[in-house]
């Protein structure tokens, strides 16, 4: 599969992507921008994926400069998603703290509609010559060059050449989403911990507010609660529960709706490229949502995979470690906040899920969901 070629003989090299998500697309483009083929093969998807909630996420201010790169910039301009200009945080001995994006070199951080951002990233990749294989399509694919695994937490491919997904704890997410009666005036999302995780909540596109629970899956309620259990919980996060009252969120409208259970822990494989392939974005290494760096992990790594995937078509046999070392560094200093972030919150330090995160041991189990 891996070939390294002479300099300045330029063979046919083609990559097959495995997934269709953001890492996915960003890959892409970055490749095609490079005059390499690309065919991308997305996941068999359940026919009640429609019925789950719409997905905002919070794309840090870095963000920018990356969709400029990837030349989607002003079509994510005009796309209606929310400017959002501070973040609120309690957590720690101090109470609520703000964090103000006005001052940020970089500008504020922006509450994404999902569909549209990965819709936007698709439609340039499609633009600049992106090939789509069918699901699952193994007996009658065409050779390729190299293969990136692009299947976020997954990691389905690499998985399958022996890799193994190390895990720094089992974080689950419940995500819900409802209408709110009043605009949102402060475009400001809110993170409050508790004693057995912590909230998020955020106006997100569309008059609507998203929130989610994070804690790990042994202390989520059982599942015979259902939604009631989950909402349970909001009482013990009370500026939560209060800001969602005063924009006129309903709480019944909540449990009424489908909510999501995610996969939201801390993991990476224990190798980021072999021969031949490499990993990109969440299939390479999972950040925990609270550092809200998911998506520009995603767009940064699939144009540092490009780059890589480049400069092995051009004969630098030495271009997939060297990916894989800048994954390592950057998952390794991504790992120092993290602790210094958990180790912060001390009112809640007597509870499980806060003593699970004072220590920063990574253990060799392999993730199923995704
Ligand atoms: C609850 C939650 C909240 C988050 N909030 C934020 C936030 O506010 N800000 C932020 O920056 N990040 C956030 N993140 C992280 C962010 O969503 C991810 O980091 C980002 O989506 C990673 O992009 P990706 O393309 O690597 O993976 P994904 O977005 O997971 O895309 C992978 C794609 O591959 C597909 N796939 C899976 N298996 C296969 C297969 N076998 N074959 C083909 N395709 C396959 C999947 O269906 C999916 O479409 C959050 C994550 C969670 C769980």
């Amino acid at each position: 599969m891996s070939t390294v070629r002479p300099p300045g003989r330029q063979l046919p090299f083609t990559v097959r992507i495995i997934g269709d998500g953001p890492a996915a697309l960003a890959t892409a483009i970055g490749l095609l921008q490079g005059g390499v083929a690309v065919r991308c093969r997305p996941p068999r998807r359940p026919a009640t994926a429609s019925a789950l909630p719409p997905r905002a996420d919070s794309l840090s201010p870095g963000g920018h400069a990356l969709l400029a790169r990837l030349g989607v910039a002003e079509a994510f301009a005009a796309d209606g998603h929310l400017p959002c200009h501070a973040h609120a945080c309690d957590w720690g001995p101090g109470g609520l703290r703000h964090l103000d994006f006005i001052s940020h070199p970089q500008g504020s951080a922006w509450q994404v509609d999902r569909g549209r951002f990965d819709g936007r990233l698709r439609e340039r990749a499609l633009a600049l010559g992106l090939q789509w294989e069918p699901p699952d399509n193994t007996e009658a694919a065409p050779p390729v060059q190299a293969i990136v695994d692009a299947s976020g937490r997954s990691s389905h491919f690499a998985r399958r050449q022996g890799a193994r997904r190390l895990r720094g704890d089992r974080q689950l997410a419940w995500l819900a989403s409802a209408p709110a009666a009043h605009a949102p005036g402060d475009g400001m999302s809110l993170v409050e911990a508790t004693a057995d995780g912590w909230w998020y909540s955020a106006p997100a596109p569309g008059g609507r507010w998203s929130l989610a629970c994070f804690t790990d899956a042994d202390l989520r309620p059982s599942p015979a609660q259902g939604h009631a259990g989950w909402l349970q919980r909001l009482a013990a996060a009370p500026r939560t529960l209060d800001r969602l009252i005063a924009h006129g969120v309903d709480a019944r409208h909540l449990a009424l709706q489908p909510a999501r259970l995610l996969a939201a822990d801390s993991s990476r494989l224990d190798r980021f490229c072999g021969s031949g392939w490499l990993a990109v974005g969440d299939a390479a290494m999972g950040f925990d949502p609270l550092s809200a760096h998911g998506l520009t992990v995603a767009l940064q790594s699939g144009l540092h995979a490009a780059q890589a995937l480049i400069a092995l078509r051009d004969g630098d046999a030495q271009a997939l470690p060297a990916y894989a070392a800048r994954l390592a560094d950057a998952f390794d200093a991504y790992q120092r906040q993290r602790l210094a972030l958990y180790r912060d919150e001390t009112r809640h330090a007597c509870h499980r899920y806060w003593q699970r995160r004072r220590h920063g041991g990574y253990d060799g189990t392999t993730s199923s969901s995704n």
